[in-house]
């Protein structure tokens, strides 16, 4: 029985941190440089390390996305 309380935490917070992903990666896709447009190119979580894998259009844009998250 105890088992199966675990892994049902396990689940509501692995949903939890994916509906936390999916905005935030919403929000962050607003964010423009004023260079590329666009500059969220890649946003996606790292199931092998953990954590996300992030790619911005260059350094500039990389900025405007830190700021951004900073502002979450
Ligand atoms: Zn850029």
């Amino acid at each position: 029985m105890k088992e199966n309380e675990t892994k049902e935490v396990q689940e509501a917070v692995i949903e939890k941190a994916q509906d936390i992903f999916t905005s935030m990666k919403e929000k962050l896709s607003d964010v423009e440089c004023p260079t590329h447009g666009k500059a969220l190119l890649l946003l996606e979580q790292d199931k092998v390390r953990g954590g996300v894998k992030i790619e911005t259009c260059c350094p500039e844009g990389e900025k405007l996305v830190a700021k951004a998250i900073e502002n979450l």
